[in-house]
């Protein structure tokens, strides 16, 4: 799980609306027999800018046991000591934990913020770790192996589909005309790697991202960025309908656009 925030009590309840006034040997037992329902995360409202720097808040891997520590096992509701009963749920990347104690009180808490999109609720941890996969040219199987070895939860395959489909499904038909530009990890003749980037300029989403290795360019490092470019479009026009392509003035590029690229 990633952690961005500890906060516990945000969402308690009483069922019964009045604060208690007294210590509990000297109040009477609510004789009231209520079902403790499962209590819904309530997705928030999230500015597109407020968004923004949400995804930029730092996060952190925390043991699910320290999580459990800080809730504690006894009702957090003033004077109120009875032993909580707490269920926890694992919505991809995201921890929720949702308790109730004998005497109805109960409350809920998510390892993170919940927003609201065409009336369906996501957590913005999940969005981030499928962008995150993407943008760093990585293939969804191995960070999901890697979350394996590591005991972190993660999206899973058809939820990481679903977030890219999306993308492309906001764009449609309309025409699109793309940015691409391919990012080495380092500079000039000695680079190993590249990953190239496709961006719709209209929406600022990028479409698609393709990882390339020198070992695929015959160990020819300036190669990588037009093979790069090369496999994203092949790619992207099966999905979208592309019109135009900015790019840096590369001549090898402009050959292979003028050439191969229809
Ligand atoms: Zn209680």
């Amino acid at each position: 799980m990633i952690i961005p925030m500890v906060q516990f009590g945000i969402s308690d309840k009483d069922p019964g609306g009045q604060m208690p006034t007294s210590s509990p040997s000297s109040r009477a037992i609510p004789v009231i027999r209520v079902s403790v329902q499962p209590i819904a995360i309530t997705p928030i409202t999230i500015f597109e800018n407020d968004l923004e720097n949400r995804l930029k808040l730092p996060r952190v891997v925390c043991d699910e046991d320290c999580i459990l520590q800080l809730l504690g096992k006894t009702c957090r509701y003033p004077f109120c000591w009875e032993e909580i009963s707490v269920q926890k749920k694992h919505i991809g990347s995201t921890l929720t934990l949702q308790w109730h104690c004998k005497k109805f009180h109960q409350g809920s808490w998510s390892s993170a913020q919940c927003k609201s999109q065409n009336g369906y609720p996501f957590f913005i941890n999940n969005l981030l770790f499928a962008a995150s996969v993407f943008l760093s040219g990585n293939s969804f199987s191995k960070i999901s192996l890697l979350c394996q070895f590591f005991r972190l939860n993660s999206i899973s395959q058809s939820t990481f589909d679903r977030i890219q489909n999306a993308i492309l499904a906001d764009i449609g038909d309309r025409p699109v005309v793309l940015a691409g530009d391919g990012h080495c990890d380092s500079p000039g003749f000695s680079a190993k790697y590249c990953v190239y980037s496709l961006m719709d300029i209209a929406t600022r989403k990028v479409v698609d991202v393709q990882f390339v290795g020198k070992r695929e360019t015959e160990l020819k490092s300036p190669r990588m960025e037009k093979l790069g470019l090369q496999r994203a479009l092949t790619s992207i026009q099966k999905k979208i309908k592309v019109i135009e392509l900015v790019t840096d003035a590369s001549i090898s590029i402009s050959a292979m656009l003028s050439k191969d690229i229809t």
